[in-house]
């Protein structure tokens, strides 16, 4: 048996790997620079051309490019109307901001539990929480695979919700055939550099709804409108005029991002393929180890993989769930955790979360590690990953 790094062995690799890394190229580079020796930094015709990339890539009517996908997710809520007195029904196993919108608006998330094999929110732990004050559902993808959306389409058609999809790891993802972008009444993405795409920092929302793509555009930009059929007052005033209708913010995405991001949109059929190679890899290698579950993939979802998710089966190890992380770091494969539940945090536990709301949720925290996936890899950094987790299996197996 290889003796471990963090006992004195040798370690698998000499470089840290970390979870997740983006791609830059001369491409990007190149677009970026053309931004910068133009006339426009903002505003200008990068985030058009942007936003029709993401229009032509998913099949989606509108899409509203923002500063970055917590934006996204506020627009989202803006535009359905959450406001103080509403609830939203989220997951607790999700980056935080997907339950910080709706805070935003003066809403109360609603965490229902998830599933305890895809490890997405459960349908049917939706429905139990809907209540008359009910005004949203936001599904996140979770590690890119696709929510079950025909399930949570039903429960907000029978109660009149709106249902925003959290796409931050789900970009290029097909559920029974149809991109995401198109399922769910608006899908925000982020563009963030670990996520599968990226525009430095960057989001986006995709509509078909007319009426929720203008207030997503008055609640990117101050509420501002330029559009004399919007105008309360003076439609006629002169050309200098404008309107703030709504409350709205400066979540405008800049040309630079927007160049950035469109150069990206071109090659993301190589990064899905690049993402769907190194999962393949991970299935095989990892489908006869008892030791570790694996996430289960539904058959609707065509799953371009964000993340990549082992859970210890840790009654079958010799050692906790930190233990196994820290012998990965020393063999420099730097795992993380996606994700803590985010009603533990101290800031939800003062708004009155508490602890064992979600039962499903709080177990599988505990076994869970993403281990490192992004093309960017080499085909022996996928050989090294998959060498530490046995190798740590193997000295740590009860
Ligand atoms: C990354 C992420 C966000 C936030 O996106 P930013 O662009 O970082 O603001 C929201 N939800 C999920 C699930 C994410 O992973």
């Amino acid at each position: 048996m290889e003796k471990l790094a963090i006992e004195g062995g040798l370690p698998v690799r000499k470089t840290k790997l970390y979870y997740g890394h983006q791609w830059i190229d001369e491409e990007d580079i190149q677009a970026v620079t053309d931004v910068m020796r133009g006339e426009y930094l903002t505003c200008g015709p990068y985030v058009a051309k942007a936003e029709q990339a993401l229009e032509k890539y998913t099949g989606a009517g509108h899409a509203v490019a923002v500063s970055n996908g917590t934006a996204a997710l506020h627009c989202a809520c803006l535009a359905a109307g959450v406001g103080p007195g509403d609830e939203v029904i989220t997951t607790p196993i999700t980056f935080a901001a997907s339950a910080n919108c709706i805070l935003y608006c003066g809403a109360r998330p609603v965490f229902a539990d998830i599933d305890r094999e895809t490890y997405n929110i459960d349908p049917d732990s939706i429905a139990k929480h809907v209540t008359p004050r009910t005004k949203a559902v936001i599904a996140v993808d979770f590690t890119g695979q696709a929510a079950k959306i025909r399930e949570i389409r039903k429960i907000c058609d029978k109660y009149n919700l709106i249902l925003i999809e959290d796409a931050a790891h789900s970009i290029g993802t097909k559920y029974e055939g149809r991109m995401v972008g198109t399922l769910a009444d608006m899908t925000c993405f982020s563009f963030h550099p670990v996520k599968t795409i990226t525009a430095g920092e960057g989001g986006a929302i995709l509509t078909d709804d007319d009426t929720l793509y203008r207030k997503l555009l008055l609640a990117r930009s101050h509420g501002i409108t330029h559009d004399e059929a919007l105008m309360v007052d003076a439609p006629h005033e002169g050309s200098w005029y404008y309107e703030e209708i709504s409350l709205g913010y400066n979540y405008r995405m800049t040309d630079i991002q927007a160049a950035l991001l469109e150069s990206q949109l071109q090659k993301i059929d190589s990064f899905i393929a690049r993402r769907k190679e190194i999962t393949k890899q991970y299935n095989e290698a990892f489908s006869d180890c008892r030791e570790i579950i694996l996430q289960k993939e539904i058959q609707e979802s065509n799953t371009c993989r964000h993340l990549y998710i082992i859970r210890l089966d840790l009654e079958q190890l010799d050692c906790t769930r930190r233990q196994f992380f820290d012998a990965m770091s020393a063999e420099n494969v730097q795992c993380q955790i996606h994700y803590i539940p985010v009603y533990w945090f101290p800031y939800y536990r003062q708004l009155g979360y508490e602890k064992g709301l979600c039962p499903n949720a709080e177990e599988i925290y505990h076994g869970i590690m993403s281990i490192p996936i992004y093309p960017k890899m080499t085909s022996q950094d996928v050989e090294d990953v998959i060498h530490a987790v046995k190798k740590v299996i193997e000295n740590k197996r009860r």
